[in-house]
């Protein structure tokens, strides 16, 4: 069975890796609930929820049933000038979730590709109004996916240097991230100035900000206040500047409400969903735009269609998960489970914070992050490695952002479970700077 290792290390190419002095890949051959399985028999936690993705817990029934029953009965057909029931019912289940405006569901494969169609609607629907705009805003440290568009909005979130020279301009204001204890009034103020100072110059060429609201997730799980992104977003409406929220990461319940821009109170012109999207189980994402932004793009010409479009769009099996997922979030009241995973955070990072090498603690629904004192921080920093070693040698998963230490695990872990990696995750600090 571990052949596959040797299979992986002559023909694989991982992402995010550097092979050359990464350790052999973590071979994980099952998953049920909050577990992943080795073939050896080994069992780790997974606290980083696969990246992300996963919400109700690996291989859970009422998905595979889902998935399978419709594999049998519809497994994929072209979606455009077709349509099927999975599709249509999703599209109309989530604007049932949304706020009225957010009602029209395009669907592509991943969070990047929900982020492209974003920007791509955003350009176009200005263009389609006669008014073209071509600058795009965002905040400093934002990141959102890896495909050109997506990491032209992301440019400042540092992952893409190389790619610099073929990137678009993306305009970006300060991020006023905080923390547990912190106080980001001045940090805010000063960001709001940047703000005022760029639409007085830009406002009318800016056809769109785009924000991770609440919380930006690769750049270090950096937290904002919700009243701050509201502030934001009052302003740069005032310029009719269309406000994208990439909720590919804070969707499906991870800041506690089932997309974080309920906290904010704004709800935006697109909204960009993947990851928990199918319960973290097959890749799909959707931009939901609203009804105005729709319109804009009727009329007699193709031209002022969006000409975009992805073989396995609204692949019936990834819109069946979804809706299985769905289904769960009321079923196994995943917010409830949710809110007491996220009492465990604030009460464990209040212990952790004590620590001397532990600082800037921060919990947003089932997320919970920290900075480690112990050493560098960028990305695939060594102290981040160690810390992850030493906590997968006592079963536990997890992949540090540099310096940032977090745990993202999915609804279904237990307290038991997570307090245990809490206790975990302190002797191993001592461990790795001991
Ligand atoms: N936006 C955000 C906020 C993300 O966190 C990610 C992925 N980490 C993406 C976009 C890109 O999603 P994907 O990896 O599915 O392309």
């Amino acid at each position: 069975m571990s052949d596959f290792l040797e299979l992986d290390r002559q023909n694989v190419w991982h992402p995010y890796t550097q092979s050359a002095t990464a350790p052999t890949p973590l071979g994980i051959v099952r998953a049920s609930g909050s577990w992943l399985y080795d073939s050896d028999g080994g069992a780790y936690l997974d606290l980083l929820a696969s990246w992300w993705t996963n919400v109700h817990g690996h291989a859970h029934p009422a998905i595979t049933r889902a998935i399978a029953e419709q594999a049998a009965t519809l497994d994929h057909v072209i979606f455009a000038d077709v349509t099927h029931p999975p599709a249509a019912t999703l599209a109309a289940r989530l604007a049932a979730h949304l706020a009225p405006p957010l009602s029209r569901v395009f669907f592509s494969d991943n969070g990047s590709t929900a982020v492209e169609v974003a920007l791509k609607m955003a350009f176009q629907y200005a263009i389609n109004c006669g008014r073209p705009r071509s600058r795009i805003l965002a905040l400093e440290g934002a990141y959102h996916g890896d495909t050109f568009g997506a990491m032209s909005a992301g440019h400042s979130s540092g992952f893409f240097t190389t790619f610099a020279p073929w990137l678009f301009s993306v305009d970006t204001i300060p991020y006023p991230a905080t923390w547990i204890g912190d106080n980001p009034t001045e940090k805010e103020a000063a960001s709001l100035t940047a703000l005022d100072a760029y639409l007085a110059r830009h406002g009318g060429e800016c056809a769109a900000l785009i924000v991770e609201p609440l919380l930006q997730g690769a750049s270090g799980m950096r937290t904002a206040r919700a009243s701050f992104i509201a502030e934001v977003c009052e302003r740069v409406r005032r310029d009719d500047i269309l406000i994208i929220f990439d909720e590919v990461l804070t969707g499906f319940g991870r800041t506690g409400t089932l997309f974080a821009h309920e906290r904010v109170g704004t709800s935006p012109d697109l909204l960009c969903l993947s990851k928990g999207l199918t319960a973290g189980v097959l890749p799909m994402g959707v931009t939901v735009a609203t009804e105005r932004i729709f319109s804009a793009f009727r009329g007699q010409d193709i031209s002022r269609a969006l000409l975009h479009g992805h073989s396995f769009t609204a692949n019936p099996i990834c819109c069946a998960a979804a809706l299985a997922s769905l289904r769960l979030f009321e079923e196994e009241q995943t917010l409830d489970r949710i809110a007491k995973l996220s009492a465990i955070h604030t009460e464990e990072l209040a212990i952790l914070a004590q620590h001397p090498h532990v600082a800037q603690p921060r919990a947003l629904g089932s997320i919970a992050a920290f900075k480690l004192l112990c050493g560098r921080g960028e990305y695939g920093a060594p102290i981040g490695r160690r810390l992850r070693d030493a906590m997968l040698a006592r079963g536990f998963l997890i992949r540090p952002l540099g310096d940032v230490v977090y745990f993202l695990p999915p609804a279904c872990i237990t307290s038991e479970e997570l307090r245990s990696a809490y206790r975990a995750l302190s002797v191993c600090i001592d461990e790795i700077r001991g």
